[in-house]
């Protein structure tokens, strides 16, 4: 499976809502016509706390979080959120830009550090024809991969069975989470 598939598959990445739960049902966070900050699950999960194993956030800076993906494609998958309803690269600050980067960084350290994976992909889907499950508010996503992990993910993308809780992978992450 090539990149293009994989990074096309995280249009069904959804996450759960700052006070949810994941949809039983599987049913898509959708991102509405008009849909603003007030109803933005990212905005939700920006005004949700300090990290918890309740809001799934690993990190908090001052304009940025790191938070698990409540429908991981592998155990660990997290993504880095501006605190701010922004759309695009363009629209964050110099600030906003170099934390979201620190994000990433600091969230692909503690994924090597509690997965010892293969190979991360780290990216961003940017708008809905890049497959963006929630176009309106920017996010990186990083996902932990293995050798021979594509075929699992090909064939099971829509009912992925997955070694561990995402309160597994919270503890797993926030204990191998960068000091300092
Ligand atoms: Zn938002």
């Amino acid at each position: 499976m090539s990149l293009e598939h994989l990074w096309a598959g995280w249009r069904n990445a959804y996450v759960t809502g700052a006070t949810g739960s994941p949809d039983p049902a599987g049913e898509p966070v959708r991102d509405e016509p008009g849909e603003d900050a007030d109803h933005c699950v990212f905005c939700r999960i920006a005004a949700s706390g300090p990290p918890s194993v309740d809001n799934g956030v690993l990190w908090v800076g001052s304009t940025t979080l790191v938070v698990l993906n409540a429908y991981p494609y592998a155990s660990g998958h997290l993504m880095a959120i501006p605190l701010r309803h922004v759309r695009s690269l363009g629209e964050l600050t110099d600030d906003e830009g170099s934390e979201l980067w620190t994000a990433a960084r600091l969230g692909v350290a503690a994924l090597e550090a509690a997965y010892r994976p293969e190979g991360i992909n780290l990216g961003a889907n940017l708008g809905e024809a890049a497959g963006a499950g929630i176009p309106r508010h920017l996010h990186l996503h990083a996902v932990p991969r293995w050798k021979g992990d594509t075929n699992f993910m090909t064939t099971v993308a829509d009912t992925r069975v997955l070694p561990e809780t995402l309160a597994s992978s919270w503890e797993r992450l926030t204990a191998a989470w960068p000091r300092g």
